[in-house]
């Protein structure tokens, strides 16, 4: 063995030919972190002193290629100065640098998932062969930043300006077919070939079949394209990625401009040009928090895990009720793969719910993402009933009857009785107490709230809710049941509301309070949009319906009288009673018209100013910077409240149930890290305006202790 690190090992092939084989010993994939990098420079500084090297391959002896750079250590490394970032930059790049210059022809096996920092490596290398179930990409723009490695320098010379700025500004994940297509592999070789076709093609390149000298200069030199051809190429893509990255996420214009600014130069002087941009990246408070974000998605994945792993499985589902979310959950099911009993007591329901799952699955197949095979066999495993038949083979039955509590409790009584010894029992309710729910059951042990969002095939989240009397025997099997659906699940404590509408309505109740100030709808939309939430209150609620909205509304009212208490007519309660209930009956805040694709669209309706006359006794005029602190203010405090209460286990899973759940604004991180970003001190601060507002304005003394404390929810 010519060098033996934990992770890296350099063992001796044929023909003076060497394999760097990769296998991170503490971990289930190989990630780029520290540690590996060091040994990867000492093991490429001993290569570089190998007399008569003929050739040097990169393997993995994992699953993975490398998922790529090791994010765990982003936080801390992105902590110190802009120059200090540089510096680690560099240190990378001379690594790069030297595996580029090796004084033989270079070839990678990229045998699967090969990302980032993995992708990067891959690029420093003269040869890339990729197994044909591998994938490749440079998603760090995902992350708030851009390739640091020397990607944004090799990439547009290997496969041309136009698809590497498609590749690093997208941060998307390319398929064997695409990657070479685009010439960013040279080679697609079975999975178990790889290593070997890395080995021949180091031979073809020593007897002169492949220059892999000349390969090196073009990657190295200047992009070849004359001034006017870099002009339409940069300029067009500028239009195009900066509408959708959109305002809040900086990244990728400014991988775009990274490249257009060392087009012209030379490999050392590009790689500076990456390395000042990146650092600027990496210094924003976006980039913070969608690091953070990756850090909360493994830290609920984790949880998540924990519980599947106690958890029997889930051979047969049921679901009752075949409206929009029982044939949600039975689409969704079927297609994960747990056959599902759909049972309604409506023969329209089910036929219904049916050519909805058709619909769905249909546009899968249109899409290429599905064969008519596997589509059928996924009709087939959602099975329609008027009856509790074959009730008895089911492991989790999920109610999803009318939001009533006593037809629920007659629902789940009499499935019950039809369940077999150990099965588990969920309702999908919106609002209605778990504990309160449990009562009409002989085993509340085995009962638990499941809670979709709706449309379910695309809302990541299951709010997974332990009553009372839940066993963590039924919340684990349902959590394992949720993440086989493909879903989120966040394990939350009962309470009116749960986590994710307990927080919701008191933003809703922030937008109550401003129109009754005299703010126009409108605008508050506008401003809520343009502060990163995909839809502003007003059409929120008219997406939700306002029926629904309202009936929520009384039950968090109900359950909170002190601070979601009202007497006073809310706009709300006006647009319920005036009919206007939202995108269902096509009229609400806004006025909705099908499209040519048959989807809503939402017309400003000139009827409606009128409509909310009287509401408030004055209009004035409210600065955007008012409308923000008089919407966040209480949904903040509100999170704050439910991690107090332990209705939520820890500001991880409250911040990812509000991005998976309502779409809190992900670049800001979720409620926590926001209020973390802000400051403690500074939202309590800033909340003493609104105290007049009353108790949702008011922050909690935990917070306050936080705030004088100067203790962050994270760190
Ligand atoms: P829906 O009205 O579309 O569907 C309810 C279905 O239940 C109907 O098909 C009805 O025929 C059927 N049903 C009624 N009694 C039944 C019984 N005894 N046995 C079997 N089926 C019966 O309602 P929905 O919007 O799908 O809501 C269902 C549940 O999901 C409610 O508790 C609701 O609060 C909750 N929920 C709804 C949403 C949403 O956005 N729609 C989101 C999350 C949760």
């Amino acid at each position: 063995m010519l060098f033996e690190g934990k992770t890296i090992q350099v063992h001796p092939l044929d023909d003076g030919i060497y394999d760097v084989v990769i296998d991170h010993k503490n971990d289930s994939v190989n990630k780029l972190d520290q540690a590996t990098l060091a040994e990867l420079s000492e093991a490429v500084k001993v290569l570089n002193d190998t007399a008569d090297i003929k050739g040097v391959i990169f393997s993995s002896v994992k699953d993975v290629f490398i998922v790529g750079a090791d994010i765990t250590e982003f936080t801390q490394m992105f902590t110190v100065s802009e120059e200090d970032i540089i510096k680690n930059l560099h240190e990378m790049h001379a690594i790069f640098n030297a595996i580029e210059d090796l004084p033989c022809p270079t070839a990678v096996a990229i045998n699967g998932l090969c990302f980032g920092g993995g992708f990067e490596l891959s690029l420093a290398c003269d040869f890339r062969i990729m197994g044909d179930k591998a994938k490749v990409g440079l998603p760090e723009v995902k992350l708030g930043i851009y390739p640091g490695w020397g990607g944004t320098v090799r990439l547009p010379r290997l496969i041309g300006v136009d698809n590497a700025n498609e590749w690093i500004c997208g941060g998307s994940e390319k398929r064997p077919d695409d990657a070479l297509k685009e010439g960013a592999v040279d080679a697609v070789v079975e999975t178990s070939q790889v290593k070997a076709a890395a080995i021949d093609i180091i031979q073809k390149a020593n007897a002169g079949k492949f220059d892999y000298k000349a390969r090196r200069v073009e990657k190295q030199s200047p992009i070849k394209l004359n001034q006017i051809e870099q002009m339409m190429a940069f300029e067009s893509a500028k239009g195009v990625i900066g509408s959708k990255a959109g305002p809040h996420y900086p990244a990728p214009i400014a991988a775009l401009k990274t490249i257009q600014k060392h087009a012209n130069l030379t490999r050392e002087k590009a790689i500076e040009v990456e390395a000042k941009g990146f650092a600027k990246l990496a210094k924003t408070d976006v980039c913070a928090a969608l690091v953070g974000l990756f850090m909360k998605d493994q830290a609920v994945k984790k949880v998540g895990k924990g519980y599947e792993s106690k958890a029997e499985p889930v051979n047969q589902a049921a679901v009752l009720g075949a409206g929009i979310m029982g044939g949600g959950i039975a689409y969704q099911s079927a297609s994960k793969g747990t056959p599902i009993i759909m049972k309604d007591i409506n023969q329209d329901a089910l036929a219904l719910g049916l050519s909805e799952a058709t619909k769905l699955l249909d546009k899968k197949v249109s899409r290429g993402r599905m064969d008519s095979r596997k589509m059928a066999s996924v009709l087939n495993s959602i099975t329609p009933t008027l009856n509790y038949g074959d009730f008895g083979n089911v492991d989790v039955a999920v109610e999803a009857v009318v939001e009533n509590p006593k037809i629920k409790k007659a629902v789940l009584a009499e499935v019950e009785g039809e369940l077999k010894e150990g099965a588990i029992l969920a309702s999908n309710t919106s609002t209605i107490s778990i504990t309160d729910l449990a009562t009409a059951l002989k085993k509340p042990e085995n009962f638990c709230g499941m809670h979709f969002f709706n449309p379910v095939h695309q809302m990541p989240l299951v709010e997974v809710i332990r009553g009372e009397k839940t066993s963590e025997e039924a919340v684990a099997r349902t959590v394992a049941y949720a993440k086989a659906m493909g879903k989120t699940p966040i394990v939350v404590n009962d309470c009116p509301g749960f986590l994710v509408n307990r927080v919701l309505f008191p933003y809703f109740a922030g937008f109550s309070k401003l129109i009754s100030d005299g703010a126009n709808f409108l605008q508050v939309d506008k401003v809520m949009e343009a502060f990163g939430w995909p839809m502003g209150p007003a059409y929120l609620l008219d997406v939700v319906g306002m029926d629904t909205a309202h009936h929520a509304d009384s039950v968090m009212a109900e359950g909170f009288p002190d601070r979601m208490g009202h007497d006073e007519e809310t706009v709300l309660e006006r647009m319920f009673n005036l009919g206007r209930l939202g995108q269902k009956n096509g009229k609400g805040f806004y006025r909705y018209e099908l499209d040519r694709k048959g989807k809503p669209k939402k017309i400003v309706d000139e009827e409606v100013p009128a409509l909310l006359e009287g509401l408030a006794t004055s209009t004035r005029e409210f600065t955007d910077e008012e409308i923000i602190e008089r919407m966040m203010t209480p949904l903040c405090i509100e999170i704050a409240r439910c991690l107090e209460e332990n209705i939520v286990a820890s500001p991880a899973e409250a911040d990812m149930a509000l991005i998976y759940g309502i779409g809190f604004p992900p670049f800001r991180g979720g409620a926590c890290h926001y209020l973390d970003q802000i400051g403690l001190d500074n939202f309590c601060a800033m909340a003493e305006k609104y105290e007049a507002l009353g108790p949702l304005y008011q922050p909690t003394e935990e917070m306050k202790n936080m705030a004088a404390s100067s203790r962050k929810y994270f760190g």
